[in-house]
């Protein structure tokens, strides 16, 4: 049981952070410690919700909306150590900092308790200002793992983004064009490419410098992606080369959508450092050929798919070069 007499500045902590308080499940079988602890905790600023049993508990935990867990370790049916147990083998998506509180201390008792999966460990009557502090420690555990994440998905978004346009790279569009390829193939529905090289634009870098270049080839993102469906997604192909993907589209459907991004481009200037820059670009079209398509591994798979399916758009955009370029040629 919690030791009223002690008042701990320490949850002032929580309760003064921006970020919204961190959600802390009590699980405590006896209803007047649970009803102490509960209040002393909301005091500290956490949003508490408690459960009266293991079983409970695990129903909570589940549904992966907690951060901390507060456990008795002595309680009916399922018991704190196997409930920490339990939730560990959920492997739940966010980290749980599982607090164990129990009347047992040997050190026996200790290593049985972290052995199951909990976090930290507290002998009752716990006094207020240990248990805050030890939450405390809690939090900044919690907090370090989500930075963790964070930091993590930024790289991976890193790895498939190419930094000066902020299109996919083209790691990206191997990986993610072969998966759009099975999936069509798949479920038999349509998907096009379209391959888009800027017009004579090493004369943009000849005659306006390297610099606008580069704002040539950002702007020219930034206007695909306003033109483009939201499922649909454009990679850098490598220089002033880009390759739309367009995911249930047929033929028709990638010529319209090519022409609307290169009337698009002829209509405005682009402006850049040097002043508005004309630009156009020439688009060549190509779509999956469902009867025709195979993903059988003798034939290459989704990679052997997606190569013939860029040569296609290739032959296609080198024909629109050769007929006079700022044109859209279907493959
Ligand atoms: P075409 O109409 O036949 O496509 O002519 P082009 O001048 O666009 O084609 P070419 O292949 O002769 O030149 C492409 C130029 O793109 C040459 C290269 O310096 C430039 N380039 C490639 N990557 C970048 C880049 O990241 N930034 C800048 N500024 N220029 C780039
Ligand atoms: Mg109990
Ligand atoms: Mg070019
Ligand atoms: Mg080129």
């Amino acid at each position: 049981m919690l030791k009223p007499d002690t008042v701990s500045d320490s949850g002032l902590d929580a309760r003064v952070a921006a970020e919204p308080p961190m959600r802390l499940l009590l699980v405590e079988d006896d209803p007047v410690q649970r009803m102490m602890m509960e209040r002393t905790l909301s005091r500290a600023g956490y949003s508490v919700m408690t459960a009266a049993d293991g079983a409970e508990a695990l129903c909570e935990v589940a549904s992966g909306a907690f951060q901390i867990m507060v456990t008795d370790w002595e309680m009916p049916k399922i018991d704190g150590t196997t409930l920490c147990r339990q939730t560990r083998l959920m492997g739940l998506q966010n980290y749980l900092y599982i607090l164990l509180l129990t009347v047992h201390s040997s050190p026996t008792d200790v290593v049985a308790a972290l052995d199951a999966g909990a976090d930290d460990f507290l002998r009752k009557p716990a006094s207020e200002p240990e248990l805050l502090a030890r939450l405390n420690a809690g939090q900044r555990i919690i907090r370090l793992e989500r930075s963790l994440k964070e930091a993590q998905s930024r790289i991976e978004v890193l790895s498939v983004t190419d930094p000066l346009t902020g299109a996919f790279n083209r790691r990206y569009l191997d990986e993610s064009l072969n998966r759009a390829i099975a999936q069509a193939v798949r479920y038999g529905r349509p998907l096009s490419v379209v391959l888009c090289d800027l017009d004579r634009f090493k004369s943009v870098n000849d005659h306006h410098g390297h610099q606008a270049g580069d704002e040539v080839l950002q702007q020219f993102t930034h206007l695909v992606r306003q033109l483009l469906r939201a499922s649909d997604w454009v990679a850098r192909f490598g220089g002033e080369e880009f390759v739309l993907v367009l995911p249930e589209a047929d033929l028709n459907g990638a010529m319209i959508t090519a022409e609307k991004i290169r009337a698009a481009l002829e209509k405005d200037p682009l402006v850049t450092c040097t002043g508005a820059l004309p630009v156009t670009a020439s688009f060549g079209a190509s779509s999956l050929d469902l009867l025709g398509a195979n993903i059988d591994p003798r034939f290459g798979g989704s990679s052997g798919t997606r190569e013939q399916l860029l040569r296609r758009a290739d032959a296609a955009l080198y024909r629109s070069k050769r007929e006079g370029r700022n044109r859209v040629t279907a493959g």
